[in-house]
């Protein structure tokens, strides 16, 4: 099933996602429907907070962007250490449209569960690496935009703000 996905401004997108204990068939079909739901937007990763589920559960899809693209269910994820530095374009399913260079760490290792449980490692570098701290951002409640600096991250929120008067970018969750 398509999940809708949240855009900013919507509060989803700042809670702090909380852990996951239970390791059940709901938890499956969440990460059969984040899968579906970020294939059908050609994306290359998708938190849950982002489809409105204050979890920390990603999913990722490199590839079709990388000749050995890795395809992840990533569980209570946690990045266990980093290194090096890497300046590169991203964007974010939750704020469509815009794109901006983010400064990332260049390689991490990853702590995390698999769908079963079961705990995993991973060495991650150059774009791998990106998409993974940039979802685990998401569970912290933070969005690549945050990472701009304060100048540049005005000028997209005005930018946004005239797209929503136009009607060009579909705001969610507001009150
Ligand atoms: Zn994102």
């Amino acid at each position: 099933m398509i999940l809708d996905i949240k855009t900013f401004p919507d509060k989803v997108l700042r809670k702090k996602a909380e852990p996951v204990i239970e390791f059940n068939d709901e938890l499956k079909l969440l990460l059969d429907n984040m899968m579906e739901t970020m294939r059908a937007n050609s994306g290359v990763g998708l938190a849950a907070p982002q489809v409105a589920v204050s979890k920390r559960i990603l999913v990722i899809d490199t590839t079709q962007a990388e000749e050995e693209g890795s395809l992840l269910r990533v569980i209570n994820p946690e990045i266990i250490s980093e290194e090096g530095e890497q300046l590169g374009e991203e964007g974010c399913l939750s704020v469509p449209g815009e794109y901006e260079p983010i400064r990332r760490a260049e390689k991490i290792i990853l702590k995390a569960q698999d769908e079963n449980g079961k705990e995993f490692t991973l060495e991650a570098e150059a774009f791998l690496a990106r998409v993974i701290q940039h979802e685990i951002d998401h569970l912290n409640g933070v969005l690549f935009i945050d990472r701009l600096p304060s100048y540049k991250r005005d000028t997209l929120k005005k930018a946004i703000k005239r797209r929503i008067a136009e009607g060009d970018y579909i705001v969610t969750g507001m009150e």
